[in-house]
């Protein structure tokens, strides 16, 4: 068993600042965890506190059944990849990756057979005897890869892994990632600032702000519930439309229009609450004429995205700069200065009061997390 479960992790640097604010979480055996969170929110931090290269100043860490808290990098069994890398310059892939084998004493045939075995695995073969300055970046990356594969560890942890590959190559080695997960079935845990690099990979994210976990859930509960509005706004490619409204019993207003308060916070606004109505621009449909239960506002941006677009709409209210993104699929585009009407779909709208979503018994069901082993993908 290799699940890793940290309780009240906290980090605070000798300057003072705290990196880890109290966290709990459990990653399951054979997940494929992301970490989630904008650039200095402690990512990096927490996957160092697990492989024990930080010491934790607060709460513990377990991995499998062993607390780690206080145990040295080398007693955790974890294999660590750097957002650099890290690989010696001097070094031949081969010794490379044979490295971490000859810290751990094991005899040089073994460990030459064994660097050969895992080259093979990732594609490497052909390269053993170059050093790291003879390869390019996706190649370095296999190496670090292989490296930490090497010694079969109960735990990877990445860091960044993919963010020094450029676009296209970066979308090559997330499909190699997640097929190499998938068939080592180790739990690994990923660290990303790239919110559709977490959800095209994890079964789970856990999506970080300032030191704490503001939301953890499958990449589907994460784009479809964001639990806040922060996390409404890091997941998607666009971020959910956040619409000021004003509850009146059933109904809600929103710009100037009367519309339904989605079922599941239905009951729990009181009368004249203001809260906030979220919906995203993948659930909103576009019509160039009126419909029932439609928002309606003016055309002022159309961004081309190849087989859709990203238009822009100004809503009428007492804030004038309040405005929606819809996608409207290639061929119904409207021009800018057009009016135009948005229809949310049925289901798809959220209600946030106080940045928080408000949900209630008729929320749907929360799937079960996948795990690596066997799991679809
Ligand atoms: P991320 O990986 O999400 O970008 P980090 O874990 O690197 O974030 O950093 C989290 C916070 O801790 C940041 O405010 C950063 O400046 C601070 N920090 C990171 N490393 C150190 C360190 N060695 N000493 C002091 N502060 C640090
Ligand atoms: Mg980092």
């Amino acid at each position: 068993m290799s699940a890793i479960t940290l309780r009240e992790l906290t980090k605070v640097y000798p300057n003072g600042v705290r990196a880890l604010d109290a966290l709990d979480l459990e990653i399951a055996d054979g997940e494929f965890f992301a970490l989630l969170g904008p650039s200095g929110c402690g990512k990096t931090t927490l996957l160092r506190t697990i492989a024990g290269l930080e010491l934790a100043s607060g709460g513990s860490v377990r991995i499998g059944d062993r607390a780690v808290t206080n145990l040295p990098p080398g007693q955790r069994d974890v294999a660590m990849v750097f957002q650099d890398y890290a690989l010696f310059p001097h070094m031949t892939v081969r010794d490379n990756i044979a490295y971490p084998l000859r810290i751990k004493k094991v005899g040089r045939a073994a460990r030459q057979d064994k660097a050969a075995s895992t080259a093979d695995e990732l594609g490497l073969s052909a390269l053993l005897d170059r050093r790291p300055g003879q390869l390019s970046g996706g190649q370095q990356q296999r190496v670090a890869l292989a490296r930490a594969m090497a010694c079969h560890p109960q735990v990877f942890l990445l860091d960044e892994p993919l963010s020094n590959l450029d676009a296209r190559l970066r979308l090559e080695a997330r499909t190699f990632l997640k097929r190499l997960q998938r068939e080592l079935g180790v739990t690994t845990v990923f660290v990303t600032h790239d919110q559709a690099e977490a959800l095209a990979l994890a079964d789970r994210i856990a999506v970080m702000e300032g030191g704490r976990i503001r939301q953890v859930g499958t990449p589907t509960e994460v784009f479809r519930r964001p639990a806040n509005t922060f996390v409404a706004g890091f997941i998607g490619s666009t971020p959910m439309n956040l619409v000021p409204a004003r509850a009146h019993g059933d109904e809600l207003a929103v710009a100037g229009v009367r519309l339904p308060v989605p079922e599941e916070a239905r009951g729990r606004l009181a009368d004249a609450e203001d809260v906030v109505y979220g919906v995203r621009p993948e659930y909103l449909d576009y019509s160039p004429e009126p419909a029932p239960g439609a928002l309606t506002g003016r055309v002022v941006v159309v961004e081309n995205l190849g087989s859709f677009s990203l238009v822009s709409l100004d809503l009428p209210g007492d804030d004038d700069t309040t405005s929606v993104q819809v996608v409207v699929p290639e061929g119904r585009e409207p021009q800018p200065g057009d009016t135009g009407w948005v229809v949310p779909r049925p289901g798809r709208s959220l209600i946030y009061r106080d940045g928080e979503l408000v949900t209630g018994a008729a929320a749907p069901p929360v799937p079960a997390p996948r795990t690596g082993v066997g799991a679809d993908a």
